[in-house]
């Protein structure tokens, strides 16, 4: 078993580039950048390595994943504190750094299990065709910032299951988790199957134009997934884009205000609002309206934030500057737009982190940029309705459709709802609950292919079938 100390001692360059913990402004470790030389070495290394991955078949692979979660779980407190003190979610409390962590090990597990017979598609007097899926090649597999342990082992753990060895390009901002991670992960596995090139967009680049990678997965914003997809034209690499979101929640007359608040609040808040597929604009009818607001106040001010090493803490900061200025932004143009500030608004400049109170403006018109922009943090927007067909054809209007959610104590008028809402997942009276057996993946901009469940084992695949 590593402390978190053993980990960074594996994983730092000691020449490397300072990573810095976004509540206190300390150096947490030092990463190597990777030249395009380390990428072509990893790329070969991934591809000579993977004939014989795929040779070992489905029930060998499933047992070295099981083995892979058998480390993540004997390594999950070191790994978890490596995650907060870079990331900056909170080490223990609620949906964040040791929540994360027993995810990797809980998809890793998950995705071994999954059975994947060949599918008969036709057996009768005309003949007989069946479809099978088998290993692309190489994945490259590109992620973000704000879940980079889990996202990492959502698009490893099915493409390693199907037979494919991956090369992984964590985010710049939270490089040492993803080689903490995989360090730990290769403590299991055989060698070359799973590689890591921590390095910036250009590095990222570079793997989506590699002409020794079959297939992309990318998770990120929808710009970067635009320019993904143009990289991976020339050579046809195949894709899986999970890009932003701006989700909806629309609220209906007969809910239970203080019932839902606690849901509503985790949907919104989890990570700090850093969460692709996180509520991110609350449509509330007139008739519960005043009382949502007042709910909501109530359970915001019950979250205590700050250093995520800090046992009380439940809320962190931003991960970096960049997005920090994104929120603050986007709070001050709800404020010129005549929003009120239910709570929060005011960030205190004068201490180190990057921390944004918790923030909730009610009376916002639709097009304000705090509702009609991806914030990614934590400063929710509220908007009245007194026509579900308005609240519906707001929740659309935008060119993204990650997830969406609906509130009523009433089954059929949710579903009803559910039904009209555009967006990859609709959820009822909760909002972003992933599990590893339920396919998951965007519409619209907000990309394309799912993972997840048999679909996700399916999409690092290719498809052959054979007629007779
Ligand atoms: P980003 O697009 O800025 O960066 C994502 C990754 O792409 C990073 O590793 C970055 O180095 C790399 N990159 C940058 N330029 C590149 C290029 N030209 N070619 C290839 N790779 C390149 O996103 P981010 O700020 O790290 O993450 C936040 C965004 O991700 C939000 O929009 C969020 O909604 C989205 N997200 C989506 C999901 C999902 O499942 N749909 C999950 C998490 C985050």
């Amino acid at each position: 078993m590593n402390t978190c100390q053993d980990l960074l001692s594996a994983i730092t360059d000691p020449s490397g580039r300072e990573i810095l913990d976004p509540a206190t402004g300390e150096v947490v470790g030092t990463v190597h950048e990777s030249t395009t030389a380390d990428l072509d070495d990893a790329v070969a290394a991934a591809r000579a390595a993977q004939p014989d991955w795929a040779g070992l078949g489905h029930e060998k692979r499933s047992e070295y994943l099981h083995k892979a979660a058998d480390a993540v779980e004997g390594n999950a407190e070191a790994l978890a504190e490596l995650l907060s003190r870079e990331q900056g979610k909170p080490v223990k409390n609620g949906p964040n750094a040791a929540f994360e962590v027993g995810g990797c090990s809980a998809w890793l597990r998950a995705s071994a299990d999954f059975p994947l017979e060949p599918e008969v598609l036709v057996d009768d007097e005309s003949g007989y065709a069946e479809m099978e899926y088998v290993p692309l090649g190489v994945v490259g597999a590109i992620g973000p910032w704000n879940w980079p342990m889990m996202i990492t082992v959502w698009q490893v753990a099915a493409s390693l299951r199907m037979g494919n060895t991956v090369v992984v390009k964590p985010s710049e901002y939270t490089p040492l988790s993803v080689l903490g991670l995989v360090h730990v992960l290769n403590q299991a596995l055989p060698e070359d199957v799973l590689r890591v090139v921590p390095g910036g967009g250009e590095v990222g680049k570079a793997l989506s134009t590699h002409s020794g990678v079959d297939k992309i997965m990318f998770t990120g914003s929808t710009r970067t997934g635009q320019a993904v997809m143009r990289s991976a034209a020339d050579g046809l690499a195949r894709l899986t884009l999970e890009l932003g979101g701006n989700d909806a929640g629309v609220v209906l007359p007969d809910v239970d205000p203080r019932a839902i608040a606690g849901d509503l609040f985790w949907g919104a808040f989890i990570n700090t609002g850093q969460t692709c597929a996180a509520l991110k604009r609350l449509y509330v009818h007139e008739d519960v309206y005043d009382a949502v607001c007042e709910a909501l106040v109530g359970v915001a001010q019950q979250m205590p934030m700050g250093n995520g090493l800090e046992e009380k803490n439940v809320l962190g900061p931003l991960q970096n500057k960049q997005q920090y200025d994104i929120v603050a932004n986007l709070v001050e143009e709800a404020k010129r737009g005549g929003g009120r500030v239910l709570l929060g608004g005011d960030p205190e400049t004068d201490q180190p982190g990057y921390f944004y109170p918790t923030t909730l403006v009610a009376d916002l018109s639709d097009d304000n940029p705090l509702v009609a922009e991806e914030q990614f943090g934590p400063a929710l927007p509220i908007v009245k309705y007194s026509d579900v067909e308005d609240a519906i054809r707001m929740a659309n209007a935008l060119d993204v459709g990650l997830g969406a959610s609906v509130w009523s104590s009433d089954r059929d008028a949710a579903m009803d709802v559910a039904r009209r809402l555009e967006a990859g997942t609709v959820w009822i009276n909760k909002h972003g609950a992933v599990d590893p057996r339920i396919p998951f993946g965007g519409v619209k901009k907000s990309g394309f292919g799912l993972e997840f469940g048999v679909e996700g084992l399916k999409s690092v695949a290719a498809s052959r079938v054979i007629s007779r």
